[in-house]
């Protein structure tokens, strides 16, 4: 899977464009990078045709031309520094987000991300108020609407990262369905295994284990305890296709 901007929305500001994650945060990282560098690479050319100009009098023979120049490169500069704060989901805040993928992962890093884009609306709602411009109330509402979207995909993120689990046993206590994996060790012949698989059998000595304890809540059931015994739910559960 491949990042793709599928959805350019323009506001006040410009276009943003939303990027569709790929696995990778690297990919993620250069698909967001590349409109900061473009406003990066227009700096010194607006900015040079601004002081060339001024240099040879423009500001004479030619105000209009002279005031337009500066006003181009004023709005990239502005432009490209209101795209670098560090707040979700402008650029500055989506590289913050790829650059600490690669230390916690995706879904965390969407999760801080997110709340510090909180912190920056009520920021922009304060400067909102005290500068009495409304499009600033515009952008508190549109940072405010992405982050809580955000937010909402880290959730659904975190769960799918979470390691798979044998979803048709379940602990009599606590409901909770076991990891899968070799986490469980016979304390006769030392074997790692899944008691799951293995139906509470050391697959190492043949060791019956007459109960097994929850590794979420500690208190121990006979395996069987562990399986739904009504047999038509069960059935039930077979023929449906699991939903996620
Ligand atoms: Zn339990
Ligand atoms: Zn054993």
């Amino acid at each position: 899977m491949g990042g793709r901007a599928d959805e350019i929305v323009l506001w006040p500001l410009g276009g943003i464009a939303f990027v569709q994650p790929p696995a990778r945060p690297g990919a993620v990282l250069w698909s967001i990078a590349a409109g900061p560098l473009v406003n990066a690479v227009l700096l010194p050319v607006t900015i040079g045709a601004y002081i060339v100009a001024h240099a040879q009098g423009l500001q004479e023979t030619n105000p209009d031309a002279d005031h337009f120049l500066h006003a181009i490169a004023a709005i990239n500069l502005i432009l490209l520094l209101f795209n670098m704060l560090p707040i979700y989901p402008l650029d500055g805040g989506q590289i913050l987000q790829a650059l600490l993928w690669f230390v916690i992962g995706q879904a965390t890093s969407l999760m801080v991300v997110s709340i510090i884009g909180m912190v920056g609306v009520v920021a922009f709602i304060g400067l909102a108020i005290y500068q009495e411009e409304w499009w600033l109330g515009v952008i508190a509402a549109f940072t405010a609407f992405r982050c809580w979207a955000g937010f909402q995909q880290a959730r659904v993120l975190a769960r799918l990262e979470q390691p798979p689990r044998h979803r048709d046993a379940a602990c009599p206590s606590c409901e909770a369905h076991p990891l899968k994996g070799p986490f469980w060790q016979c304390e006769q012949c030392g074997a790692r295994f899944d008691t799951f698989t293995h139906q509470a059998e050391c697959p190492g000595c043949g060791k019956q284990f007459p109960t097994t304890a929850c590794p979420e809540c500690q208190r121990a059931h006979p395996i069987w305890a562990w399986y739904d015994t009504d047999e038509k739910s069960a059935r039930a559960e077979w023929e449906e296709p699991e939903q996620r």
